[in-house]
């Protein structure tokens, strides 16, 4: 069996791809209503939130479109705080819809200063709406989004939009508690499901945005999924097996517990490092803001990680994820999200234990 190790799509349990084969179904009709108001709620339950949810047929770059073009209008000021890749895609959104971007950019392998959030929004008034990424799955750091929404709301008073795709459902990310204004995922992270699916949760405030907003939308209207949802339909024609997945998915992860779930992920995380280090790698990002869904890790000096990761899935049947962007080549990645075991590390870890030694590693600088 492939043992796939990158952060998204990950694996899923045997019952769920059982259930994802299922013949399909009326989208229209009291079935499908079910299913959609069942899951809805389920998932406001993991998000650990009373505002609305909206499930749209997208991977999590469309709840983050609909994020976005439903709250903002051309010329908005707003702030992204970039801390990696899916940082920087975050300030392209809004400003290819017309959005005036000003990025708070952090070192890569860094997490933003909480501080530095209070300096942004005190030096720009103007500023309407700030965006950030919760867990930047490109560089394995997890921002301290509690102390920067204490900030942003709590201080400020504005908009915050929260890219919450890798780590809601696997990392602490409670929403109301937070005062999340929105929050977006995909099924494919660590919801152990197929990709197909996106979340985004609205508050109040969100939706009184959502009012004045003039940036154009269509398929990402959230005020029509919101009426459909009322009526226990999606606009559109939804993605129906991953609805399947979803509702065998989200009783898993209700019954293990959230509490357990963000623990579990802990210990994989700690698990992937401390593995890591004890082969003699360095790891990427400042572990002390080191995220518990994905692991980067240093390729030692002389070794292509191009053909580590070939061998590794060529002979091991481990796959994990390169670097991204300017840090391709330098890095490599384990996503430990979803469904995930202490055996799927441990055999990663063995995996690179024998791998590394064939593209040039010497274990010199490894503990004993
Ligand atoms: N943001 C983050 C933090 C992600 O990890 C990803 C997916 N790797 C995305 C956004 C984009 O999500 P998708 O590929 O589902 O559109």
């Amino acid at each position: 069996m492939i043992n796939l190790r990158i952060p998204g799509p990950t694996p899923i349990p045997e019952q769920v791809l059982e259930a994802s084969s299922r013949q399909m179904i009326n989208h229209r009709g009291p079935e499908f209503k079910e299913i959609l108001l069942r899951t809805t709620k389920q998932l406001q339950e993991l998000f650990v939130t009373t505002n609305d949810l909206l499930i749209l047929t997208a991977s999590g770059t469309g709840a983050m479109e609909a994020a976005v073009v439903n709250t903002l209008s051309p010329g908005d000021r707003v702030l992204v705080i970039s801390i990696g890749v899916f940082g920087e895609r975050l300030a392209q959104l809004p400003r290819t819809y017309g959005a005036d971007v000003q990025v708070l950019s952090v070192e890569y392998g860094k997490a933003v200063d909480p501080e530095e959030v209070r300096k942004a929004l005190q030096a720009d008034p103007a500023i309407k709406t700030v965006l950030i990424t919760h867990n930047e799955t490109s560089t394995g750091v997890t921002n301290d989004l509690e102390s920067v929404a204490k900030i942003v709301k709590g201080e400020f008073d504005k908009l915050l939009i929260v890219d919450a795709v890798s780590s809601i459902g696997s990392i602490a990310c409670p929403v109301d508690e937070w005062k999340l204004d929105v929050v977006a995922s995909g099924s494919q992270k660590g919801w152990m499901s197929p990709p197909g699916l996106a979340f985004v949760s609205m508050s109040p405030t969100a939706w009184r945005a959502s009012e004045k907003a003039t940036m154009p939308r269509f398929y990402f209207d959230l005020a029509a999924a919101k009426k459909y949802l009322e009526r226990g339909q999606n606009p559109w024609t939804p993605a129906i097996s991953v609805f399947y997945a979803l509702d065998a998915a989200l009783p898993m992860m209700l019954e293990e517990g959230l509490q357990n779930i963000f623990d579990r992920h802990a210990r994989l995380a700690r698990m992937a490092r401390d593995g890591a280090k004890e082969l003699g790698l360095t790891l990427f990002a400042d572990e002390a803001v080191a995220s518990n869904t994905v692991t980067s890790v240093n390729a030692p000096e002389g070794v292509d990680v191009a053909q580590l990761l070939n061998l590794l899935r060529t002979e091991y049947d481990v796959v994990l994820a390169g670097g991204q962007g300017s840090m391709q080549g330098s890095l490599f990645r384990f996503g430990h999200l979803g469904y995930c075991s202490e055996e799927d590390i441990e055999q990663c870890l063995d995996a690179l234990k024998s791998a590394l030694p064939r593209v040039g590693y010497t274990f010199a600088h490894a503990k004993a």
